[in-house]
């Protein structure tokens, strides 16, 4: 029977051993040392298996050193590491007047009442409700006008579900993935949007996971945000902070008392905030009575301040 070569091999190293061994024994006079062909297979086999043994210890060491490496690399953001790096804003040259932005919610389901707005004065700023009739309408005239638009995202009320926040409503109940969707879905369903406000939201704005994603996203998209500030637990301005996102939040809501007068004082109380701080964000709606008192403050209001649109009174890491 031919046995392999290296078995071969092996014999003849035990072979070796075991003459030199007899030539020692005969100076010696120690008792010889016999060996058999299949003890010899037998060692051969013994040496062999110990081979292994070694080989097989030498791997799994080394599988054990990789794991132990894997266990201690870092877990990254969702976000690459340069885009949540600090960042300080390049300062800008102060302006001779406070800035105020005047942002007009809840636009699209009255074409009539969007169209007036965007016609009275191209700095006012109009967010738009997803999915909403008029919001193809608006976006293309604003972008012809020079306006700059919006997505006013609806989001849940603590008074949820006895209030509902309108189509497209991002829930708490939402898992991660629904969550995503409807957010992508809402901001492709306005065109020309630069930036995004939350309608209502009391609930979903002081939730951490949710807003966390909603701002990963609004970043994402290259947007700013502005906090309509429904609730005082908000962490609208944290989390955008945290992903460094453009962000303001809401200074002065213009018209929740539906008179000439309420609306005045508070415009007036918009341009005393802009005059203490630099700059202030109002935010008011579709109402007639928004619009005939805008009408009329604004030649006064302009003389006190430089009304821009939302995405000049956004900051990063503010
Ligand atoms: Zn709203």
């Amino acid at each position: 029977m031919s046995l392999p070569l290296t078995v071969k091999r092996r014999s003849t190293v035990i072979s070796f051993f075991i003459m030199n061994y007899n030539k020692i024994r005969r100076r010696k006079n120690l008792p010889a040392f016999r060996i058999s062909g299949f003890k010899k297979m037998m060692a051969a086999a013994a040496a062999g298996a110990l081979l292994l043994l070694i080989i097989i210890g030498y791997v799994s060491q080394c599988a054990s050193q990789k794991k132990t490496a894997a266990a201690y690399a870092p877990t990254y953001e969702i976000y690459p590491e340069k885009e949540i790096l600090p960042q300080r804003r390049i300062p800008e040259p102060k302006p001779l007047l406070p800035e105020v932005a005047i942002i007009i919610d809840d636009v699209g389901y009255d074409c009539q009442m969007g169209e007036a707005f965007l016609n009275l004065d191209k700095n006012i700023t109009l967010s738009v409700f997803p999915h909403s009739p008029c919001r193809h309408e608006i976006s293309r005239k604003a972008k012809i006008a020079g306006v700059e638009i919006m997505l006013h995202l609806p989001m849940e009320p603590i008074e949820y579900p006895a209030v509902n926040p309108g189509t497209g409503a991002l829930l708490t109940a939402m898992t991660p993935e629904e969550l995503v969707r409807q957010l992508e879905r809402n901001l492709d369903s306005v065109p020309h949007i630069r930036g995004v406000n939350n309608h209502m939201g009391s609930r979903m704005t002081a939730m951490y996971p949710g807003m966390y994603q909603i701002l990963s996203l609004v970043k994402k998209r290259n947007l700013f945000f502005v906090d309509s500030l429904t609730t005082e637990d908000s962490i609208c301005r944290s989390c955008a902070r945290l992903l460094q996102v453009p962000f303001a939040q809401r200074d002065v809501f213009i018209d929740h008392v539906q008179t000439s007068e309420f609306v005045r004082q508070q415009l007036l109380l918009l341009i005393r905030t802009a005059e203490n701080y630099g700059e202030a964000i109002g935010i008011g709606h579709p109402h007639d009575v928004t619009y005939n008192m805008l009408q009329e403050m604004l030649p006064e209001l302009k003389k006190k301040v430089r009304l821009v649109p939302a995405s000049e009174v956004v900051h990063t890491g503010g």
